[in-house]
């Protein structure tokens, strides 16, 4: 309690250089080793995040945009705290680089082609807490780029077994079958461009499943934007 109300009332600092006013303050995170543009599926220097055409086999999403290694240890702490410690306002200074960083790497012209979409926290078995962080860092996104949120746009139609108790295999099948575009939302999704605001990549099975869904349902193309990954 006495730590909760000592975070309330102390000054944002940095995590690493202790300056006032952020959590991560742009000078610091400009000089840790940042990631460079990657297919993220062959890791190879991709233009922009792409996932090359030769690495899309079976492969439904078209961009994953990283901004930061999780083994930087500045960067793990500061989502461990952001998600398990109630220090939600670390998302102001992850939304506002992850906006930046959005807008280096896509070119666009009309915000209505564009939707912004979070995980849900049962689809990836998050762990339930009063709030969902990839939400706050969504909806922030959303603000600063002018681009449509949706909250709820999936539906869960089966039970799946936990995914950590299955191997790779498994836990693909698992997944099949298991979600369903809510009604509402199901014609709006053609030719629409996703981007998927988490804080770190999911094993690639889940991820890969969401965006197939909404490929599925037409969607034009798929980017992930995402705060660290390994
Ligand atoms: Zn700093
Ligand atoms: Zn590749």
């Amino acid at each position: 309690m006495f730590k909760f109300l000592k975070d309330l009332i102390a000054p944002k600092k940095c995590y690493s250089c202790n300056e006032e006013w952020h959590f991560l303050c742009e000078n610091c995170l400009s000089k840790m080793s940042n990631f460079e543009p990657i297919c993220y599926i062959c890791k190879w220097r991709s233009d922009k995040f792409e996932i090359h055409n030769n690495c899309k086999k079976n492969v439904y999403y078209d961009n994953i945009i990283i901004l930061s290694h999780y083994k930087n240890k500045i960067i793990s702490k500061l989502i461990k705290d952001l998600k398990f410690y109630s220090k939600k306002d670390i998302a102001e200074d992850f939304w506002y680089y992850l906006s930046e960083l959005f807008f280096e790497n896509e070119i666009y012209k009309n915000t209505d082609n564009y939707i912004i979409i979070y995980p849900s926290m049962w689809f990836f078995k998050k762990l339930k807490r009063w709030y969902n962080h990839s939400e706050i860092l969504a909806k922030y996104i959303s603000k600063k780029t002018n681009i449509k949120l949706w909250k709820k746009y999936i539906k869960k139609i089966k039970t799946t077994r936990q995914q950590s108790k299955l191997s790779k295999e498994e836990r693909v099948l698992n997944l099949v079958n298991t979600f369903k575009i809510a009604n509402n939302k199901v014609d709006k999704i053609d030719k629409k461009i996703f981007i998927i605001v988490d804080d770190v990549i999911s094993t690639g099975s889940t991820i890969n499943e969401l965006s197939k869904i909404l490929k599925q349902n037409w969607a034009k193309k798929i980017i992930w934007l995402i705060i660290a990954s390994d």
